[in-house]
């Protein structure tokens, strides 16, 4: 049986509890049934759906940086070109 974390919504109290199927278990500090189940970041990371939006964010990412440097290659070029206008 899979251990889960939970938090619960009256006292904030975080707690881990064996619980079967969609089983909630009463706070331990409160005595509270309306704790909210708390997934590892690791197992929301890993869903298709946001693995897909973690790759797209990284190539935006990638392409801005990309962009960036030509956009500096291009200053680069128009501040030599100017200056060699400038001086002549
Ligand atoms: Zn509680």
């Amino acid at each position: 049986m899979p251990i889960f974390d939970f938090k619960c919504r009256q006292c904030g109290h975080r707690f881990e509890e064996l619980v079967r199927g969609d089983q909630i278990p009463a706070c331990p500090k409160c005595a509270a049934v309306n704790a909210e189940r708390e997934f590892p970041l690791s197992v929301a990371v890993s869903t298709p759906k946001s693995k897909a939006r973690t790759e797209g964010i990284a190539r935006r990412a990638a392409k801005a940086v990309h962009r960036d440097q030509q956009v500096a290659e291009t200053e680069t070029l128009r501040h030599h070109l100017k200056e060699h206008s400038e001086g002549g």
